[in-house]
């Protein structure tokens, strides 16, 4: 059928979903004068970072906070220059990420199709010839000479037959999902004060920020959290479920006076992010959920009376589900033990990031001591084993269950995408497959532009 469908366009790159990583990789292929198509099925750019409002970016944990990534900084100027971010770009508006991803976006010649859903691919043997998309106009097919996978569940790579692994190995379960939710009509100066007075009051300064324009707060289940007594009290009371305090985060946010960012509610059954049954009971609960942590915050905590849901995410916050097979899978054994790569795109230390039950580390071998407190990816775990013209990035590349729950934070996530917006430009310029390409030369490429790695 495939055959019969009208051609939308032609381009020298499609990058396949336009979340952190599609953002990035579009941004680096038209920097390398590629002609680059974006297709998105929202009407937005930045996935989860912007749509299922996932801020701050988490810090790499090496020293100086390098970012391996040129785009990065661009970002970083830009949004702080906007008022949406702090000076490092860490925290940071969400709904002013939309706009300067998107403007970097257009001035690098970066042409979108939004409202588009990626349904199905087009094959010659092992080569995608395109990749069949549905919307308004109904199906369409958008050719291309080389596809990167962007959609953080590699919905192209599986379309076209590449293999994966999905879950914990020990439990099959993906790890948890997330509807976060922004508040706004907050008094920042009282709830900061309301902090100070708990902390004097339980005696317990755990997981808490009192300071306004910094304000974190958190109870993740078990341990002593400064608020964990109010939780507590509200589940005695009937006003909140166990659930609520499983996992709950509150981050403010740069640049809007009266509002705070909440990571929760955090779901940890039917948790399938490629399964729409699991996807829409996660709204439907998520929903239902927040309205019962707002007037929980407007009864229990003070600054918060005038207090109302500013925004629900429209996108649930999936932090995993597919990992493609590419030509290289990052194991577990890589992260924790720090292996380099000549060919590395990104160098981390994020530590691992599974929510709820975790694996087992006894069984891995000791962190190499080579006086370099990172692990890094390599660029062949952006390159999709068995199809010639297709690479993957964001948190469904290459990578086993416990080092993507690492990789998967926002800065590996940029690193990657840029890596393999890159890569995609190289191979065609030297009439390559992307798996015979030497990755060296892309981080050399993404250094020249002003990628920190450290040596
Ligand atoms: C709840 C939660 C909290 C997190 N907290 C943090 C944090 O505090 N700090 C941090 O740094 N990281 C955090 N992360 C991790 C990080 O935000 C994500 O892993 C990262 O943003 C994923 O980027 P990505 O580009 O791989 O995927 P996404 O950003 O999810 O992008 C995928 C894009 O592809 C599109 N798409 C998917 N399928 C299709 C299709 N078939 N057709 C068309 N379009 C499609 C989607 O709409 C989306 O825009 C968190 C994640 C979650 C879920």
């Amino acid at each position: 059928m495939s055959n019969k469908l009208p051609v939308y366009c032609r381009a020298d790159i499609v990058v396949c979903g336009g979340g952190t990583a599609g953002a990035f990789a579009a941004i680096a292929a038209a920097e390398q004068g590629k002609k680059v198509l974006v297709v998105e099925q929202y009407g937005s750019i930045g996935g989860s970072a912007t749509n299922a409002l996932v801020t701050p970016i988490m810090h790499t944990h090496i020293d100086g906070n390098p970012q391996c990534s040129y785009i990065s900084n661009k970002v970083r100027d830009r949004i702080y220059a906007y008022g949406g971010s702090d000076a490092t770009g860490a925290r940071f508006d969400p709904l002013m990420l939309k706009i300067v991803l998107e403007e970097l976006c257009v001035e690098a010649g970066v042409k979108f199709l939004y409202h588009t859903y990626i349904a199905d691919v087009v094959k010659d043997g092992s080569r995608i010839t395109g990749i069949v998309v549905a919307n308004k106009k109904g199906l369409q097919v958008v050719e291309a000479d080389t596809f990167i996978d962007c959609t953080g569940d590699g919905d192209v790579s599986v379309l076209a037959g590449a293999e994966y692994t999905k879950g914990n190995p020990e439990t099959g379960k993906c790890q948890p999902i997330s509807l976060r939710y922004i508040v706004g009509g907050i008094d920042l100066a009282a709830v900061g004060k309301f902090f100070k007075s708990e902390i004097e009051r339980t005696g317990v300064n755990a997981g808490i920020n009192p300071d306004p324009a910094n304000i974190y707060a958190a109870v993740t289940g078990a341990g002593k959290w400064t608020l964990g007594d109010l939780f507590e009290q509200a589940i005695a009371n009937g006003d909140l479920d166990e659930e609520d305090k499983l996992y709950w985060q509150a981050f403010n946010i740069p640049g809007r006076k009266d509002s705070i960012a909440f990571n929760n509610p955090e779901i940890f059954d039917d948790v399938d992010g490629t399964d729409p049954d699991h996807l829409t009971k996660a709204q439907l609960e998520g929903r239902r959920r927040i309205y019962r942590q707002l007037r929980f915050y407007k009864k229990y905590m003070k600054g918060f009376e005038n207090a109302y849901i500013a925004e629900i995410a429209p996108m649930v916050g999936v932090r995993e589900t597919r990992n493609i097979v590419a030509e290289y899978v990052l194991t577990a054994e890589d992260l924790l033990c720090r292996h380099k790569f000549e060919d590395a795109i990104c160098q981390s230390n994020y530590p691992v990031d599974i929510h709820g039950k975790s694996l087992n580390f006894q069984s891995y071998g000791k962190p190499i001591d080579d006086g370099k407190p990172y692990y890094e990816i390599p660029f062949r775990s952006l390159v999709v084993k068995g199809i010639d013209n297709l690479l993957v990035a964001g948190r469904c590349l290459g990578a086993e269950f416990l080092a993507q729950s690492s990789l998967r934070v926002q800065h590996s996530c940029r690193a990657s995408g840029e890596a393999a917006g890159i890569g995609a430009a190289f191979a065609l310029d030297k009439k390559v497959l992307p798996r015979e390409l030497d990755g060296k030369e892309v981080r050399d490429e993404m250094e020249k532009r002003g990628a920190v790695f450290k040596k």
